[in-house]
């Protein structure tokens, strides 16, 4: 079991920048959301976040907005890197957690910084596989931090929430060994560790 600290220094795949979120974004001009295809007016994409979508033969991948790493928009990220996968969906569609786990982290970056990193978040630790899911920009989160939910269990619904262009799940996978919620870039407990490409997890460990 992961401590939540707020005072941890946290050892990162990808060195966090010093300063404010706000520094570390470069001002830019927005991108238009037809930028991330299908994702963005709340009314296409997926009607639900089931990961067994990405098992084989599932359709999953047609809902990739964004993939894992450097990207044509990962310029605006800390260390030019997008650390999870963008998936399109309806504004208000219920996600299913992937795995039994329990709720590590919940909380609103748009309480510290309005607009400039993952906006509400819900994020699980899923002891047998030593990793942390991070969910981002959701609507309503529907579980409580140290809740053990099972695997199909709904834990919260896709929004717009935090620095995005449109409606669309942030979906990341840390390792366990080195994550921390500790306090970053003025906008409170953030996700912070190793991350992994989900694409080498689902539709194998999760589907
Ligand atoms: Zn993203």
């Amino acid at each position: 079991m992961i401590a939540i600290g707020y005072d941890v220094v946290a050892t990162t795949a990808h060195a966090l920048e010093s300063g404010t979120l706000a520094s570390w974004i470069p001002a830019i001009t927005p991108l238009s959301r037809s930028n991330f295809g299908p994702s963005g007016d709340g009314t296409s994409g997926l009607t639900t976040i089931n990961f067994n979508i990405f098992d084989k033969g599932g359709d999953g991948y047609e809902y990739i907005t964004q993939g894992y790493g450097r990207t044509s928009y990962s310029y605006m990220y800390i260390g030019n890197w997008h650390n999870g996968i963008d998936i399109a969906a309806v504004y208000g569609a219920p996600i299913y957690s992937p795995t039994a786990a329990i709720v590590l982290a919940v909380g609103d970056h748009d309480d510290f910084c309005p607009r400039l990193a993952f906006g509400r978040f819900i994020v699980l630790e899923d002891d047998t596989n030593n990793l942390v899911l991070l969910f981002a920009h959701l609507v309503d989160i529907d579980v409580q931090p140290g809740v053990t939910i099972a695997k199909d269990q709904l834990i919260g619904t896709v929004g717009n929430s935090g620095d995005e262009t449109g409606t669309h799940l942030h979906f990341s996978i840390f390792q366990s060994a080195g994550f921390s919620m500790a306090s970053a870039h003025g906008c409170g407990p953030y996700p912070q560790g190793h991350d992994v490409d989900p694409f080498n997890y689902l539709g194998t460990v999760y589907q």
